[in-house]
């Protein structure tokens, strides 16, 4: 891979391992390209080290002082994509700013902020705490549901094929559960088929916040539509009688 330059100095950035990820760093001013993703693999090494302090109350308040006007002072770019890179606030409100690619989703630091990034987090567990909890939150309730339907499902499923053999015999039996195949296998199965994905905590970091229902839902509602299909139209009839 080609050598990228520091968007700050324009000096050829250095790859280096650090914390097992590979990233770029600058001999000449310190900081440090991270491509997406590397950023919190570095922080989590930290950590998981137990290589930082918490923040002290002093280091806190000097961080106050910044402000993104102060560090936008002049135009930096993506080493790799050349577009401009962003500045942003990590976790809105830990004043580290940190400068992202729009496109490729990198993140630069300059010196030592990802050790101030760490020391953020360290000092507020809640952050991940935050963000697993919401995760699960989101997943539980879907696996709940999801369970509720498959019980929910056989049981209506039972109820047409009982009501088959007792109104037509083994033939209406037969004709029910080659019908209710499709459905069942929509409530069943569909969910396996699109997996969870979680978005990105903060703006772009590698932490699942939010978990979104996936292609598989919306077949296991299609399966029950199905599925009560002949019910709704049993009790239509019911009703046009009386
Ligand atoms: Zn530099
Ligand atoms: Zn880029």
């Amino acid at each position: 891979m080609d050598k990228i330059k520091c968007p700050v100095c324009n000096k050829n950035l250095k790859t280096i391992t650090y914390e097992n990820q590979e990233v770029d760093f600058c001999q000449t001013c310190g900081g440090v390209w991270f491509d997406k993703g590397e950023l919190m693999g570095v922080v989590d090494g930290l950590l998981s080290k137990d290589l930082v302090d918490s923040e002290s109350v002093e280091e806190a308040y000097r961080k106050k002082a910044v402000s993104s006007k102060d560090i936008d002072i002049f135009q930096r770019c993506c080493p790799r994509c050349k577009v401009r890179l962003e500045v942003f606030n990590f976790s809105y409100d830990s004043n580290v700013f940190l400068d992202r690619c729009p496109s490729c989703l990198g993140i630069w630091a300059d010196k030592d902020e990802w050790v101030a990034i760490a020391k953020y987090i360290k000092g507020n567990p809640e952050v991940d705490k935050l963000a697993e909890a919401l995760a699960s939150e989101f997943k539980e309730p879907l696996k709940l549901i999801g369970n509720i339907s498959r019980v929910a499902a056989v049981i209506v499923s039972l109820f047409y094929l009982v009501a088959a053999s007792v109104m037509i015999g083994l033939e209406g039996f037969l004709r029910v559960l080659m019908i209710l195949v499709l459905p069942l296998a929509c409530i069943f199965f569909g969910e396996h088929m699109g997996k969870v994905t979680g978005t990105w905590f903060g703006i772009s970091l590698a932490r699942p916040i939010i978990t979104k229902p996936t292609p598989g839902f919306v077949l296991a509602i299609g399966g029950w539509l199905v599925l009560l299909t002949p019910l709704f139209a049993y009790i239509a009839q019911i009703l046009a009688e009386m």
